[in-house]
């Protein structure tokens, strides 16, 4: 079969750490262009400034890989999807729920495949964690996710923007990891966002979960970490502890621990793939609802402003 004729749409940092070493290691998949106003591209490969100039001018594409900040998300997708090109959205889909249910209308109209690429999901451990929580009953959850912005997100004006979620940014990764791994749906009951008097987004948040069988989590979201960082979930169970720790890629069961080699994105790409082959879509807004929920229904604190 011939490869799927894919063409990356921003090219900014997760386009270049992941998404070039991705597909490059995918052989279902040959990169046919890239797109992005600023970058110069890759050598050898055909650059353009705009997804108009691509479809108008480009080489012909199968897919495209959306790697642009979620704001802008929902245009490009609608254009490809519209002419039948298979779309990859990078986390999170989009910059509102309701865009994305359009999306994945246009998708099932053109018989395209859309996929809503939950990264943290491919880690190494959330699969057998996944399995392993099946039939344990989960009596409390403990999520904390804390990192330094200036380290991760140097100079990222759009995250601090309206639809560039601030802490929920990274902080929808454990979201994503969590709605996968646990065995009963969750809800917000409280929470707390802290904003910086700067900017639109928050720094930091403290949300309380419940679900549905009643067991309590929380999650603890913060963008002022120095030091070492934390992206770890503990979920203690009626048969001992499972924790999720390094972003679900490190594995500890009452049994012991399990460190595999980090295939997240290469896992995405066989996915995107199978979906591809298969014309079927993978959407789930899952994570989303719950930040959505949380700019709803947490209270809001204002702290001191950030300075870059
Ligand atoms: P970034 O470094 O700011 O890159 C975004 C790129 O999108 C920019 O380089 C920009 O291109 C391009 N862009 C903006 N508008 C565009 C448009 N209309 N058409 C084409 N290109 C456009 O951001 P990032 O960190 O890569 O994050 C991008 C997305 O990936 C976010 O949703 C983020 O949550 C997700 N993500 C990021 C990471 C990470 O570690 N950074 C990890 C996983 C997922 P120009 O520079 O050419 O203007």
């Amino acid at each position: 079969m011939e490869p799927t004729r894919i063409a990356i749409i921003g090219m900014g940092k997760i386009a270049r750490d992941q998404h070039l070493p991705a597909i490059a290691g995918d052989a279902g998949f040959s990169l046919a262009a890239t797109v992005s106003p600023h970058d110069r591209g890759v050598a050898g490969v055909p650059h353009l400034k705009s997804l108009d100039d691509l479809l108008a001018n480009g080489p012909a594409v199968d897919a495209v890989a959306l790697c642009t900040p979620p704001q802008v998300r929902y245009d490009l997708a609608a254009q490809a999807l519209k002419r039948g090109i298979h779309v990859l959205l990078e986390k999170p889909p989009g910059a509102t729920l309701a865009e994305v249910d359009a999306l994945e209308e246009r998708a099932r109209k053109t018989g395209a495949s859309l996929f809503t690429a939950w990264h943290s999901r491919f880690a190494a451990g959330v699969a057998p964690a996944r399995a392993w929580l099946a039939d344990r009953q989960v009596r409390q959850v403990d999520i904390v996710w804390r990192e330094d912005v200036r380290v991760w997100h140097p100079g990222q004006a759009w995250i601090w923007e309206p639809g560039g979620l601030g802490v929920f940014d990274p902080g929808i990764n454990a979201l994503s990891i969590a709605t996968h791994v646990l065995p009963h749906s969750f809800f917000l009951r409280s929470g707390t966002l802290k904003l910086p008097a700067n900017r639109a987004a928050p720094i930091a948040a403290q949300l309380q979960f419940r679900d549905t069988a009643g067991a309590p989590i929380s999650m603890d979201l913060d963008w002022r970490q120095t030091g070492p960082q934390s992206w770890d979930i503990t979920i203690e169970t009626d048969a001992g502890i499972c924790k999720l720790t390094r972003g679900g890629s490190v594995l500890t069961l009452p049994g012991g621990t399990e460190h595999s080699e980090d295939r997240e994105y290469a896992g995405l790409y066989a996915r995107f793939a199978t979906l591809i082959r298969t014309g079927r879509s993978d959407v789930d807004t899952s994570p989303l609802k719950l930040v959505a929920d949380a700019f709803l229904r947490a209270r809001r604190d204002t702290v001191e402003p950030f300075v870059e």
